[in-house]
This record gives C-alpha cells, sequence and structure tokens, in this order.
C-alpha cells in the first residue's frame, strides 16, 4: 500500500511535461497571450483565450503551448492564475507558462498567486519584476509604486512546500548594447540561476547576435539549462508603438527600422509576408544556435496560430545548417546592422560567424572603470554606515539622506548594495537591474543612470562582481524586525 501511495505521488510530481521535453533537449513554440485588463470583461477574455488554447491544441508536428503573460498592459489587470485557470484545458496545464508579474505587487499578493498557480497545475511559473510605465511609476504622480523583485519571487517558490513540482524560469533582456549596461543583466541572470530558475526566456529583440551571445555565456559558465527566445511578428501599429518606447527595453536599430519602412511602402499585404518571413528565419536560426523553443507574440486570433505553426514547421524543416541560415538572413535584412546607433557592445567578436563549431572569442573591453568620485562615495559611507542595517532607522538620518538620498526606509540595506540606496530606483530593486533601461543605460523610468550600473562599476573595483551574483538582499517586506543593539 505504501508503495502504491508512493508510486501515484511521484507520478504526480514528475507530471510536467513542458520540463520534461525541455530537459530532454526538445524545441516547443509558444504563443503569448496578455492576462486582460479589469477595463475588459473577464468571461469575454476567458473564452478568447479557450479559442487560443483549442487553436494550440489542434497542431500536429510541433510541439506548443500558450505564454499567458500578466500585466503586460496594465497594472490593473485580472489575476493571472484565475485567468489561466478558468481558460486553459485542464488536461494541458503542464504544457503551458505562466507569467507573474511584480509590477505594484506586494510579498502577500505574489505569494498567494504563485500558490494558486501551483495548486492548480500550472507548474511553470516565470516571475517578473514588471516594466515600468513612465506614467504609473513617476515619483510626480505622489506615491511611487515599487515592483516585486523576480528574485524574491523565486525565493518564495524555493520556500514552498511544494516547491519540486514548480519548474520555475527567468525572463532575461540580452538586447543591450554598451558594456555598462549589459554586465549587471548577466550579473543579475547568474543570481536568479542560483536562486532557482531552471530556464530562461530572453526579452524580445530582432539582433540574433545578441541571442547567441546569451546562448554562449551560459555555454561558457557551464549553465546548462534550456532558452526560449521571444519573438515579435510585427504589424506597423506595433513598429511605432516601439519606436514611441511604448515597450520599455525593446529596440529597433536605424538600419532595421529603415528595413520595416521600406517594407511598409509596399502595402500591408507584403509588409506582413516579410514579417512571416522574418519570423521563419528567426526560429529557425534560434534552434541552430542552440535554443530550445520561441514564444511568440503579436498572434491575436485563433485562426493565425495555424499559420504560424504551418510556416514554423516549413522554417524547422528547411534550414538544418547554420551556413545556409547565415546566408539567407543575412540576404533578408539586407546585413542590416541590428545594434541601435551609437552603442553596438557584444561580449564576444565572433558571433554568427557561419559554422556550428565557432568558438566565443571574449571581446576584451569589460565592465568600464570607476570614477575617483564613485570611489570617494564609497569608502565615505562605509566609513560612516557599515552597520546601519543593525541600527534603528533613524541613526544618521540626515547625513544618510545627504550621501545617499536616504528616503528612511524601515530595513537599511545600504551596506549590501555598495552604499548605493535601491530606494533610488523607481522600481526599488535591491538585487540587480530590470531589463527596462534605455539604450544608453539611462533608468527607463526617470532621466538618470541606472543605479545598478553604478553598482556594477563600484563591484568591479574592489573586485566583488561575485557578491552582485550570489548575494540576496532580502525585501522590506520580509524582514520582520529590525535588529536593534
Ligand atoms: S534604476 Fe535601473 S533597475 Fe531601477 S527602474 Fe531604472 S532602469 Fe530599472
Amino acid at each position: 500500500m505504501k508503495d502504491l501511495l508512493q508510486l501515484n505521488f511521484d507520478f504526480e510530481k514528475s507530471k510536467n511535461r513542458l520540463m520534461k521535453h525541455l530537459k530532454k533537449g526538445g524545441f516547443t513554440t509558444l504563443f503569448e497571450v496578455k492576462s486582460p485588463s479589469r477595463d475588459s470583461d473577464f468571461r469575454t477574455s476567458v473564452e478568447f483565450l479557450k479559442s487560443m488554447d483549442s487553436a494550440v491544441g489542434k497542431i500536429k508536428g510541433l510541439y506548443t503551448g500558450l505564454a499567458i503573460t500578466d500585466k503586460s498592459d496594465s497594472i490593473n489587470s485580472w489575476n493571472v492564475a484565475n485567468f489561466a485557470t478558468e481558460g486553459l484545458s485542464k488536461s494541458n496545464l503542464d504544457n503551458n507558462i505562466i507569467y507573474i508579474s511584480g509590477k505594484n505587487g506586494k510579498l502577500g499578493d505574489i505569494t498567494d498567486t504563485i500558490k494558486q498557480c501551483s495548486n492548480s497545475g500550472l507548474r511553470n511559473i516565470i516571475p517578473v519584476t514588471g516594466d515600468g510605465f513612465s506614467d504609473e511609476l513617476k515619483p510626480a504622480q505622489g506615491k511611487r509604486q515599487p515592483c516585486f523583485d523576480s528574485i524574491h519571487s523565486l525565493k518564495i517558490i524555493q520556500g514552498l512546500h511544494d516547491s519540486d513540482v514548480i519548474y520555475p524560469g527567468s525572463a532575461m533582456n540580452p538586447f543591450k548594447y554598451s558594456s555598462l549596461d549589459i554586465f549587471p543583466q548577466y550579473f543579475k541572470l547568474v543570481k536568479k540561476i542560483n536562486f532557482g530558475a531552471q530556464f530562461i526566456v530572453a526579452q524580445a529583440g530582432w539582433d540574433m547576435m545578441k541571442l547567441q551571445e546569451l546562448r554562449w555565456f551560459l555555454d561558457l559558465r557551464e549553465f546548462h539549462i534550456p532558452t526560449i527566445a521571444r519573438l515579435i511578428l510585427l504589424t506597423p501599429d506595433l513598429v511605432e508603438n516601439i519606436l514611441r518606447g511604448k515597450y520599455p527595453g525593446v529596440h529597433i536599430s536605424r538600419d532595421f527600422k529603415n528595413i520595416l519602412e521600406k517594407e511598409n511602402r509596399y502595402g500591408f499585404k507584403q509588409f506582413a509576408s516579410a514579417q512571416w518571413r522574418r519570423l521563419q528565419l528567426q526560429v529557425a536560426g534560434c534552434r541552430l544556435i542552440g535554443y530550445s523553443g520561441v514564444q511568440i507574440s503579436g498572434i491575436e486570433r485563433p485562426e493565425h496560430i495555424s499559420t504560424a505553426a504551418i510556416k514554423i514547421k516549413e522554417a524547422l524543416k528547411e534550414f538544418k545548417d547554420l551556413s545556409a541560415w547565415n546566408t539567407a538572413y543575412m540576404s533578408h535584412i539586407s546585413r542590416a546592422d541590428m545594434a541601435p546607433f551609437e552603442h553596438r557592445f557584444y561580449l564576444y567578436k565572433n558571433l554568427l560567424k557561419s559554422t556550428n563549431n565557432q568558438k566565443p572569442e571574449i571581446n576584451p573591453d569589460g565592465i568600464a572603470s570607476c570614477s575617483i568620485f564613485t570611489k570617494l562615495h564609497y569608502l565615505l559611507c562605509k566609513s560612516m554606515f557599515s552597520r546601519d542595517n543593525f541600527l534603528v532607522p533613524d541613526e544618521h538620518r540626515l547625513t544618510k539622506k545627504i550621501f545617499t538620498g536616504c528616503t528612511s526606509c524601515s530595513y537599511c540595506r545600504l551596506p549590501m548594495t555598495h552604499y548605493i540606496c535601491p530606494e533610488q530606483c523607481p522600481k526599488g530593486l535591491a538585487n540587480g537591474p530590470c531589463g527596462g533601461s534605455r539604450i544608453d543605460g539611462r533608468c527607463e523610468v526617470i532621466d538618470k543612470p541606472c543605479i545598478h550600473i553604478k553598482r556594477a562599476k563600484t563591484a568591479g573595483w574592489l573586485n566583488e562582481i561575485d557578491i552582485l551574483e550570489e548575494n540576496y538582499i532580502k525585501h522590506p517586506d520580509m524582514v520582520s524586525k529590525v535588529k536593534v543593539q
């Protein structure tokens, strides 16, 4: 009897087909659906999700699922776990991915949503910090609305009694083009892997060299975990929104913009067919450079799912060799520079060079050096505040305000953040950057450099990069008491 119970238990635990498929090295195609804003009718949105789920269920010869994103258009969305549980077929829940956004998120709500997903069989979870629409987050609106860092959500998953049935992933933005901006992204990625992320979804972009850069980084660091590339099927409206900066962290280079304008000039049909072809080339390229799948955004009608599936199957059949694919891809993009002017930093020098056996050659330009002013700031703060997380918050209030912009939060994290106050980040992130910084490394919400760039430079000077990858800094809500000595 005991053995029988054990058998059932193990069967339940291992019932995660997407996880098994990815771990076995299979290729998967996910179609993205947004959880709806509360301004829309919940039942109508659920019916739409059902129709997308049913369209995915009819695809043969391709491993498919849906990726349900959370709070993508608004912080005021219906709960993603309720939405997914209502709209997805019960027999197929483990083939889908659920995003849980920390945008305007609170510890209790996020914990409940994660538990709800796990209890209802939604096992593939990607916590994201959430992008910040500037009008929702800017301090001028009165109270700032911090985001709940995905690192904290990963820690919550690790702490659940059934954490081994959840397959947690991580989102990452590899499309960064200055050395200042790219290194902090990778430090945070390693931290997410250290805290439980078992697969990665790369944020949207068109630069295949950046996608290969991510794969090479993981291989060189010996993180043998699956990666999925998020690809966007563009429409003229989407292009316009991206160019207007509506999607933080998603960039279109000047060359690529020219190509899109040219495609658009000949009418919608030609534009659409060029986008399908580009998507085909990207999907095939992703598989050839070692990706385990793609997550396709921009497919908004169930009938387009079968078209996409046919095109993806054709592309995977057409290209079996990186060299042939490279020739076709370069010709399709007219050898355009996909890096946005004037930034074009890559971690490796020989990306997308034709053969499958190409070995990474590391770009010797590392992280930029730390200025004298930053060094002095660090040394001064260290001499004054190095024990401040053990003191009552009111200690040193004035000097801390002058030197770090202290906002007197309940739990001082300065000694853990190289004396750069995380409250200076509009999202309140202490464990590393979000993916939304602008192309020049400035913050996506306010017009200042991202604080995590300054921190990475300081850590580089002190030879403490490992701290950025390994040390977990608790969210103030997760700290029960401030120690008083
Ligand atoms: S300071 Fe950096 S991490 Fe914080 S919101 Fe701005 S870009 Fe994101």
